[in-house]
């Protein structure tokens, strides 16, 4: 079945605020009928993620407002909220610095998985995951915006909607201190990889160190030492090291990407149908996660938000649009020397999002095939 996608250009071709992307987004918001999905005073999760002390390139606070907005006028109490990646106290510094305050989005801001980031209530997912732990506030709430900025990935390939339910749904960590049964549980999916190091071409540069979530990596007596009990296998040490000296070994990907799809339709078994609509950003695509602590150039031009109610429908007709896009000039894309014409986000960073994407429709969360709307 064909699910309806609707989409507003990030062009604006007058001098008229009906042509700008926020008017656009106010479009996609009335389609979407909040109203008739939002109980009166129902408490309304707004799922974004508040990027990092480097990485300015989210889902800009303007756009956040709107959400919130039209999640008020049709009778909800919204919320926004993102799950921790830092410490907590720090993590909502972070989305203070990047414009993303209670006074510049119109309602509260908080850690769905609180502030110490184990918040979270056990959920039964499939055979890859066994379970994971939903953050409380978005287990609990009776529905949600998924508001989500679309980039590359280090592992997943691309960073829209199902890895904002996936990992940004899931509880940063576990009361009991171990990284297994929060969201590290998704980046180990693949088994028990390990990190493999070569100290012959280590050159000290501490990318590793000062990339690393979980500070498993210190440097002592002249050289790295990594914990690996504190090592979440999140591969970002591998992604940064420009010598090749660390690397994660055994790691499948394709685990990875079903554990993604698996995760999201864990977090989505907490609502009942049609309580989730999701608003993917297609604007400052750039090849990193933002959670990483730099954004890079886009690799594409803005493109546009797309929106709807079927998770899968929404991530394809985003994905397939960026991948058709043109790359851009002095871009990682450009850097690969990749071709318009070439799929935008694999060829530049060597892993694919489509199989997760496909994994979840393989789930039955959704349609892959879509009428996109312009609106
Ligand atoms: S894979 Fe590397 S960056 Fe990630 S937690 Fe382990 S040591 Fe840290
Ligand atoms: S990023 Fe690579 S070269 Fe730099 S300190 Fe880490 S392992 Fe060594």
């Amino acid at each position: 079945m064909e699910s309806t996608v609707y989409f507003a250009t990030a062009r604006a071709i007058r001098w008229d605020y009906q042509y700008s992307q926020v008017a656009g987004l106010e479009r996609i918001l009335e389609k979407l009928d909040l109203g008739g999905r939002i109980e009166k005073d129902e408490y309304v999760a707004i799922k974004t993620h508040f990027g990092s002390r480097g990485a300015h390139r989210i889902v800009r606070p303007i756009f956040l407002r709107k959400v919130a907005d039209a999640v008020k006028a049709a009778g909800g109490k919204p919320f926004v909220c993102d799950t921790v990646r830092i410490n907590g106290w720090e993590y909502l510094e972070v989305a203070n610095q990047n414009g993303i305050n209670p006074l510049s989005v119109g309602c509260p801001v908080l850690l769905a998985d609180g502030l110490f980031g184990c918040d979270s209530v056990e959920v039964k997912s499939g055979p890859v995951l066994g379970s994971v732990q939903v953050a409380s506030a978005i287990h609990d709430a009776p529905a949600m915006v998924v508001v989500s900025h679309c980039k590359g990935h280090i592992g997943a390939g691309y960073g829209g909607a199902i890895k904002n339910l996936a990992m940004g749904g899931v509880a940063g960590r576990h009361r009991s201190g171990d990284w297994r049964r929060a969201r590290g549980h998704l980046h180990a999916a693949s088994g028990e990889s390990s990190l493999v190091r070569d100290p012959e071409r280590c050159t000290l540069c501490l990318q590793c160190l000062h990339v690393c979530p979980t500070e498993a990596i210190s440097q002592e007596g002249g050289g790295l030492v990594v914990e690996d009990e504190r090592c979440w296998r999140c591969g970002r040490c591998e992604r940064v090291c420009p010598e090749g000296a660390i690397r994660l070994q055994k790691r499948g990907e394709d685990e990875f990407q079903a554990a993604l799809a698996e995760a999201a339709q864990a977090v989505l078994s907490t609502f009942e149908p049609g309580r989730v609509v999701y608003l993917n950003f297609a604007l400052e695509v750039q090849p990193e996660c933002d959670c990483m602590p730099m954004a890079d150039t886009p690799l594409v031009q803005d493109q546009g938000i797309f929106g709807g109610d079927d998770v899968v429908a929404v991530e394809q007709a985003t994905l397939d649009r960026i991948n058709g896009a043109v790359p851009l000039p002095d871009s990682a894309a450009t850097d690969r020397g990749v071709r318009h014409g070439q799929r935008i986000l694999p060829e530049t960073l060597g892993v694919d999002g489509q199989p997760h994407v496909d994994a979840a429709a393989a789930l039955g969360l959704g349609s892959q095939r879509y009428r996109l709307v312009e609106v």
